[in-house]
């Protein structure tokens, strides 16, 4: 299935090389912002935030205004028709009228591809559940490209909520693709990097390791990437309350680190880095968050510049089949089409949505 707008929803759906050049874009712009004042004059982006966002929502609403074009949206879906039953293809089918291109985020896996087959615009993932969340792994790699000079040969760990930590996902999915990196996943067995990620990243011929702990894997990381428990996403309090405080990143903790390992969080925090690192000057979120703005500039341009055709779905739907996964999108909105990978042994059936995979 084909759209005729170019759209951001994986970055898996782009080659290396359309990455790269982004992020050596989000450079220039970073070094030199006035040069790209008027790239987007005339140009309306619909921001669609069904759940919060501080950093991206922000990012890339300044983003627009920095490029000289305007912004709509709402972040408070009680405010909008949503409110009142309206349906994902309805809303972007609607607000894709007005804008020229739609960031929407969502709480369901799949959310912004669903979005991406109606809307006759551009859409752009700026988060789907614990699914994905492309622009801010643009966002990490451009703070590595700057602060670590490289995005090739480094060690990386990754360290709290694994399992619903979308950034995370993306990243591994991201890194995976360039020569030499490793990762190092520290989490609870509860909530480790889902398999699918881990089977990506064989297949990408990277390798990880997981632990337990932060103290026995912290000497040996080029990057530190710590991620927040995300309660929203855990199925009850009790569940949350038994991961919480798990990982507390201190100045203590920090003195086994390397002298120029980096800390990445995609922020928000909650305690699992105490405030007294941020005066480490190897601490890197804040600066991370500000690279996020840079970034979300180039792709803006770059996707209204472009005016690619995507394809959509590439798989095939299965009579009577559908997804188990009661947090993908297509369980939520009836007149999607169930559509499907197969994967080698032709047995496994990969949901085109939020990656579940099932037996047939
Ligand atoms: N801001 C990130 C996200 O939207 C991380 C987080 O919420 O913890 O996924």
């Amino acid at each position: 299935m084909y759209s005729e707008y170019q759209h951001l929803i994986d970055l898996s759906d782009y080659p290396v090389l359309w990455w790269k050049n982004l992020i050596e874009l989000g450079e220039k712009i970073y070094n030199n912002p006035s040069e790209y004042a008027h790239k987007c004059d005339g140009k309306i982006m619909a921001t669609l935030f069904y759940e919060p966002s501080t950093r991206t929502q922000m990012s890339f609403q300044t983003a627009m205004i920095r490029l000289g074009g305007q912004i709509i949206g709402f972040d408070n879906p009680a405010n909008s028709s949503v409110a009142k039953g309206e349906t994902i293809k309805d809303t972007t089918k609607i607000v894709s009228n007005y804008a020229d291109v739609l960031v929407i985020r969502h709480p369901i896996a799949g959310a912004a591809k669903a979005a991406s087959l109606t809307a006759d615009c551009s859409v752009i993932n700026a988060g789907d559940g614990g699914h994905l969340h492309p622009t801010q792994t643009l966002t990490d790699l451009l703070t590595l490209k700057i602060e670590k000079k490289t995005l090739s040969g480094l060690t990386i760990g990754m360290c709290g909520d694994l399992i619903n930590g979308r950034t995370v996902h993306s990243l591994c999915k991201a890194l995976s693709r360039f020569e030499g990196n490793k990762f190092v996943f520290i989490s609870t067995p509860e909530l480790r990097m889902p398999v699918y990620i881990k089977d990506i990243i064989k297949a990408n011929g990277s390798s990880f390791e997981e632990v337990n702990t932060l103290e026995e894997a912290i000497g040996g990381l080029d990057v530190l990437y710590m991620t927040r428990i995300q309660q929203e996403r855990f199925p009850s309090e009790e569940d949350y309350l038994a991961q919480k405080n798990t990982y507390v990143l201190d100045r203590k903790k920090m003195l086994g680190a390397k002298k120029d390992m980096i800390i990445m969080h995609p922020l928000p925090r909650v305690d699992e880095i105490t405030v007294e690192v941020d005066e480490d000057e190897r601490a890197m979120y804040f600066k991370q968050a500000k690279y996020g703005m840079y970034v979300r500039m180039a792709l803006i341009m770059t996707i209204l510049e472009e005016k690619k055709f995507s394809e959509t779905l590439k798989g095939k739907t299965y009579a009577g089949v559908r997804c188990n996964n009661p947090r993908c999108i297509t369980n939520h909105e009836e007149y999607l089409p169930k559509s499907f990978r197969s994967s080698g042994d032709q047995t496994l059936l990969e949901c085109e949505y939020c990656d579940e995979r099932k037996l047939i």
